[in-house]
């Protein structure tokens, strides 16, 4: 028996949850209070900040859910949403790859054998289709998807993504509520939601976080606010990371 919910029962649970939810916004920034005043290195902070207002992203999302009696039916193991271009600002990107380096030594190196692997295999693939404008160009999302090319990040064999507490917002505010089978069907299905909007809390908190680094003197590893305003494809953010540790 189909149990899964239908297109229009999604449409009025988003209606529903437009009515009835209200995003806590202090949640974000509570973290970056959390973590202004601790007595621990600048590096620390940003990725414990980064990291949490995360895991706030995700929270939020499985709140709404529970709000409007949705679940799910994203799969593990089913990474058809990981052949959608994932666009992240210059200060994810540097965030991403500094927690890369914290993570054991040999998952490390074998993230990036993984990228050198990927990029070898697929660089001129990449070359292409990140040349698609995606400020200017309705049709990019469609037009990357399409091509079939994975994400850096996604391991073809397991289908499992290799930093996937990381994983950009794209990432965690994608999902899908009916039969899991559209997402191998088409290519950009009208059933699945998005809960993109909470980027903007979610960055008005880091950019909260960076803008008192940068009042303290001291933003490490992140050119502030340059990085916030440079934005480009995953793939080639990761492609960087490569090539200056090669
Ligand atoms: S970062 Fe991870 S979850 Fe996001 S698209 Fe890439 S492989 Fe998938």
């Amino acid at each position: 028996m189909n149990t899964f919910l239908t297109y229009e029962e999604i449409v009025s649970k988003c209606e529903k949850l437009n009515d009835i939810y209200e995003i806590e916004e202090d949640k974000f920034y509570r973290i970056v209070e959390n973590w202004s005043d601790r007595d621990v290195s600048t590096d620390s902070k940003l990725l414990a900040t980064y990291k949490e207002l995360l895991q706030v992203v995700s929270n939020e999302v499985e709140s709404m859910e529970q709000a409007v009696e949705m679940s799910p039916t994203c799969r593990l193991g089913c990474a058809f949403c990981c052949y959608f271009p994932i666009i992240i600002n210059g200060m994810e990107a540097k965030l991403i790859k500094e927690a890369i380096s914290h993570f054991p030594k040999s998952r490390e190196e074998g993230i990036k054998q993984h990228l050198a692997n990927y990029y070898d295999k697929y660089s001129d693939e990449i070359e292409q289709i990140t040349r698609l404008d995606f400020e200017n160009d309705p049709d990019f999302k469609y037009k990357y998807k399409k091509s079939n090319i994975p994400c850096p990040m996604l391991n073809t064999e397991t289908n499992q993504c290799m930093a996937y507490e990381l994983r950009p917002i794209p990432c965690r505010t994608y999902v899908n509520y009916t039969n899991p089978k559209i997402c191998e069907e088409e290519v950009m299905p009208k059933e699945t939601i998005s809960y993109e909007f909470l980027y903007s809390e979610y960055m008005g908190a880091l950019n909260e976080f960076l803008q008192f680094l940068y009042e303290e003197g001291d933003t490490s590893f992140i050119e502030y606010p340059n990085d916030v305003y440079e934005e480009d494809y995953l793939a080639n953010w990761l492609k960087e990371l490569v090539i200056i540790e090669k």
